[in-house]
């Protein structure tokens, strides 16, 4: 297991950790293809390698972004810091403590401290109940209802500036824009009074029109709540202009991290300058999906040595057997890549 330099911490307590996080999903064999196969294979049993290795750090009062392509393992990180899904290695720590909470009371006290927003806030939210509904049971559940209930469901609404509350608290969720109903799902997701948020792909299903209102009422939350903030997204050049500390992922695997001005203005992995050359609109925020050429790896039989060898125009020898480790990038501080490039001590043996 390697973990990433910390050439310097930035400030902010520390929140939510994952530490040399794992996922491998096993995959299901029918009886057909068993039969196919040697026996001596049978028990070999495939999996599908969607997050290896992953160390992240969430502080108070910061934005972080994880940024790659589709399929990249990125809402795989969401959901196990979440505890929606077992690991299958390595630690998540809540304030430095291991925790483990899938179900039950456990679950529900780690919720009440870490929340999630979804991609979809049509889906997130049930449609067959109004906004009033969705916001008391986060309150109810998490114990925040208190004598007020009518003022604390105003001042959730008025936290996402869903003002007057009155226009919004008895209506259903199809009533609502697109925009309107991922602020509900964030109010919602405050209505816990979490230290962290989870947020994955929050606007990339919303109009791009809206998209800079959702981020930037997410930073304000940031700023005002003092959150620790994980952002997910495809979009590279959104995340430079929301996010304090970018780390991109490919093919299930942290390739390089630092501060998001560090990162996008001066990448140093072959990966993310071809996110970067390849996004539409760099001064536009969320204009559209970065695509790289290629198709990304199978994840079920991952490439040896670093995973984006097959695609990289700057692949050596070395890069196919050999996984590279996180090395430190210029004077930076915090800016690291994983990629062999950057090895002087190999450069010189
Ligand atoms: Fe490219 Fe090699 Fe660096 Fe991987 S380690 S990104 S293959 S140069």
């Amino acid at each position: 297991m390697t973990s990433i330099p910390d050439a310097k911490a930035p400030a902010g307590e520390v929140v939510l950790e994952a530490v040399g996080l794992t996922k491998h999903f096993p995959v299901r064999r029918r009886l057909r293809d068993l039969l196919t196969l040697e026996p001596s294979s049978w028990v070999r049993r495939p999996a599908v390698h969607a997050v290896d290795d992953v160390h992240l750090t969430l502080r108070r009062g910061r934005v972080v972004a994880l940024v790659g392509e589709s399929g990249s393992g990125k809402s795989t990180i969401a959901r196990l810091l979440a505890q929606l899904h077992p690991r299958t290695g390595g630690d998540i720590r809540l304030h430095g403590e291991s925790t483990r909470a899938h179900g039950g009371a456990a679950f529900r006290r780690y919720c009440s401290r870490v929340q999630m927003i979804f991609q979809d806030p049509f889906a997130s939210l049930n449609p067959t109940h109004t906004i009033r509904y969705h916001l008391t049971r986060s309150l109810r559940i998490h114990g925040h209802a208190g004598d007020d209930l009518d003022g604390a469901l105003r001042e959730l609404l008025e936290r996402v500036q869903l003002t007057p509350a009155d226009r919004y608290l008895d209506k259903f969720p199809h009533e609502l824009s697109g925009g309107q109903r991922q602020r509900v799902a964030i109010a919602r997701a405050l209505g816990a009074h979490p230290e962290a948020l989870l947020a994955d792909e929050p606007v990339s299903m919303l109009d791009v029109s809206i998209r800079l209102g959702v981020l930037n009422l997410l930073r304000d939350l940031r700023d005002r709540l003092d959150l620790a903030i994980l952002y997910i997204t495809h979009d590279i050049a959104s995340a430079r202009y929301f996010a304090d500390e970018t780390v991109v992922m490919y093919a299930g695997r942290l390739v390089e991290g630092g501060d998001s001005e560090s990162v996008t203005q001066r990448p140093a992995h072959p990966y993310t300058k071809l996110l970067i050359d390849s996004a539409p609109d760099p001064d536009h925020v969320a204009r559209g999906v970065a695509t790289v050429d290629g198709e990304p790896p199978s994840l079920v039989h991952p490439p040896s040595g670093c995973r984006f060898h097959p695609r990289c125009p700057a692949a050596m020898a070395r890069c196919s057997t050999d996984l590279p480790v996180p090395l430190q990038i210029g004077d930076a501080p915090g800016h690291w890549a994983a990629c062999w490039l950057y090895d002087q001590a190999g450069d010189q043996a």
